[in-house]
């Protein structure tokens, strides 16, 4: 069905990061991918997704990121007989394959802005999971278990408190997909602790860090810059660090925001970078009054 998208007067999205409150890996799919159990929670560190009227779509994505993926949903949004009417660009704030997610929300805070202004959610869904497992949790953000590969979501109630996170220097070509292979069935686990971790949230009681798994700490610890990362988290008297998604990236839970501050100055004075940062539902108000979808006949 086509649809014309059009932008109103100028607007800027936030695309936010997400961290992994907990990543189980089951095991192995038939099809390739992983079947996960993990939730999905959206933070206050965002790239920034600028839109302004114009007469058609023109979008220059960032320099050094092949096969971009915002560039790959409006093409499918296209081939899907979706015209856009803006004048599309990003800037980048997220670091790039730290495990927080940043390119999977370019695409999926995109396509949901769109969703929330009207395109049918039944035409933005599939192309968000084609995108990428994380992708369609961005259609809305907040907070959500995610099942399957990935996509089956569930919306649940926020965490309180803040986090603290450090993204280690780690170059690896093709970085998820690397330490999907290193994992082995010694890594999988059943996906108990993050489900009562869930329930706990649904209960609106206080994260328990002794229930966050992550699959993959065992192939990053492999990794130098993240050991070090995780010590610099024992040395400044945290007792619980773990990665996001497949890291790098490393973050503690803090109920209480002095603690999360002199955490953050404890890391600084090891000479790492700290983010401090907190849970963010995105909202979508601007959204409605400045882009409007119509159906064409
Ligand atoms: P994943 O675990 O899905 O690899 P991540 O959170 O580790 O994600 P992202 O920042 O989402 O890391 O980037 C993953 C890969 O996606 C990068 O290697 C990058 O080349 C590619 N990519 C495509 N589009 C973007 C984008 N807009 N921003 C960042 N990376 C992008």
């Amino acid at each position: 069905m086509p649809y014309r998208v059009t932008v109103r007067e100028p607007l800027v999205v936030l695309a936010p990061a997400k961290l992994n409150l907990g990543l189980e890996v089951l095991g192995r799919r038939p099809d390739g991918y992983h079947d996960l159990v993990t939730i999905l929670q959206t933070i206050d560190l965002s790239d920034r997704l600028v839109l302004e009227p114009a007469p058609r779509l023109t979008y220059q994505p960032p320099s050094g990121i092949g096969d971009e993926l915002v560039a790959r949903a409006l093409r499918s949004l296209a081939a899907k007989g979706v015209v856009i009417e803006a004048r599309l660009s990003l800037e980048k704030r997220i670091p790039v394959a730290a495990g927080l997610g940043g390119g999977s929300s370019d695409a999926g805070t995109l396509l949901g802005a769109f969703v929330h202004a009207g395109l049918p959610r039944s035409l933005a869904t599939p192309i968000a999971t084609q995108l990428g497992s994380d992708v369609p949790f961005f259609l809305d953000g907040g907070t959500a278990l995610a099942r399957g590969r990935g996509t089956d979501l569930e919306p649940l109630p926020p965490p309180n408190g803040w986090f603290v996170l450090v993204v280690p220097e780690l170059t690896l070509a093709h970085k998820t997909r690397q330490l999907y292979a290193a994992l082995t069935p010694a890594d999988y686990s059943d996906g108990l602790a993050t489900l009562r971790q869930a329930e706990r949230l649904r209960l609106r009681q206080d994260l328990d860090p002794r229930l966050v798994r992550n699959a993959f700490l065992r192939p990053l610890l492999a990794f130098e810059a993240v050991r070090q990362a995780l010590d610099a988290f024992v040395t400044a008297g945290t007792r619980w660090a773990w990665p996001s998604g497949s890291g790098p990236a490393v973050f503690t839970w803090c109920p209480q925001r002095e603690a999360a501050e002199q955490l953050t100055l404890a890391l600084e004075t090891s000479g790492l970078r700290p983010i401090l940062t907190a849970p963010l539902k995105p909202s979508w108000e601007q959204v409605r009054t400045a882009i409007t979808v119509e159906q064409l006949h």
